[in-house]
C-alpha cells in the first residue's frame, strides 16, 4: 500500500479509537448514577416514614394530654356527685360524665389505632433500611469497579495518543491537513474501505477506472460522490 495511504487509514482508526473513549465514560458513569438514585429514592421514602411516625407520636401525645385532662374531670364529677342535691343536678351530672367517659373511650381508640401504624411503619423502616445498606453495598461494588474501569481506559487512552503523536510526526503537513478537512464534514468516516465496488462512506458504486486505481493503491484516492479517501483492505484484494 502507499505509503501516505496507509498512514491516512491508521490514522483514521485510531481517532476512531480517541473518539470512542468518551461513550465509553459515559456509560460507566451512568451505571453509578443509576445506583446513587436508587440509594437517593430510598433515603428518600425512610425519611417519609419516619415523618409519619413523627406525626403520629405527636398525636398520640395530644391524645394523652386529654385523657389526662378527662381523668381529672371525671374526678371533678364524683366530688360534685357527693354534694349535689336535686334531680336536675344529677342528671345534669350524670350526662356530663357519660360525655367524658365518651370522649376517654375515643382517645384510648385513638391511641390504640395510632400505635398499630407506628408499629407498621417501624417494620417498613427496618426493612428499607435493610434495602439501603444492600444498596449502598453495591453502590460502593460499582465505584471501585468504575475506578479500575476508568484507569484502564486513561492507560489506554495514552497508549492511543501517543501512536497518534508519533504517526502525525511522521506524516506530511499537506495530507494532514487533507484529512482534516475531509474529517470535519465526516467525522470519522474519513477513509473508508471499499467492498464490492462500492464506497463504504456513501454506500454508491464507483466507476472501473476510480475502482481501478483504489486497487492499484499507489495514490490516494477520494470518492467521485462524497469526497471520502477509499482504500481497498488488503484481505480482500488478496482473496
Ligand atoms: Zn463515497
Amino acid at each position: 500500500m502507499n505509503k501516505y495511504l496507509e498512514q491516512l487509514v491508521n490514522l483514521s482508526k485510531i481517532d476512531k479509537e480517541i473518539d470512542a473513549f468518551g461513550p465509553r465514560v459515559k456509560e460507566i458513569e451512568s451505571k453509578l448514577r443509576a445506583a446513587v438514585a436508587k440509594e437517593n429514592d430510598i433515603s428518600k421514602t425512610i425519611l417519609a416514614y419516619e415523618e409519619e411516625v413523627k406525626d403520629c407520636k405527636l398525636k398520640r401525645s395530644k391524645n394523652e394530654l386529654h385523657l389526662a385532662e378527662l381523668s381529672d374531670k371525671l374526678t371533678e364529677i364524683s366530688k360534685k356527685g357527693a354534694i349535689v342535691k336535686t334531680d336536675k343536678e344529677i342528671k345534669a351530672l350524670q350526662l356530663e360524665e357519660e360525655i367524658s367517659k365518651e370522649q376517654c373511650e375515643f382517645a384510648n381508640e385513638e391511641i390504640e389505632r395510632l400505635d398499630s401504624i407506628i408499629e407498621a411503619k417501624d417494620i417498613d423502616i427496618e426493612e428499607k433500611k435493610e434495602e439501603l445498606a444492600q444498596i449502598q453495598k453495591n453502590t460502593e461494588e460499582i465505584r471501585t469497579s468504575i475506578e479500575s474501569q476508568m484507569s484502564e481506559i486513561e492507560k489506554e487512552r495514552s497508549t492511543v495518543y501517543s501512536s497518534k503523536e508519533k504517526l502525525i510526526s511522521e506524516m506530511s503537513q499537506k495530507i494532514l491537513t487533507f484529512y482534516e478537512k475531509i474529517r470535519k464534514w465526516a467525522g470519522n468516516t474519513t477513509v473508508v474501505p471499499v467492498k464490492k465496488q462500492a464506497c463504504y462512506g456513501c454506500f454508491m458504486r464507483i466507476n472501473d477506472k476510480t475502482y481501478a486505481s483504489v486497487i492499484a493503491h499507489d495514490d490516494i484516492v477520494t470518492c467521485p460522490h462524497c469526497g471520502r479517501i477509499l482504500y481497498k483492505e488488503l484481505e480482500e484484494v488478496e482473496a
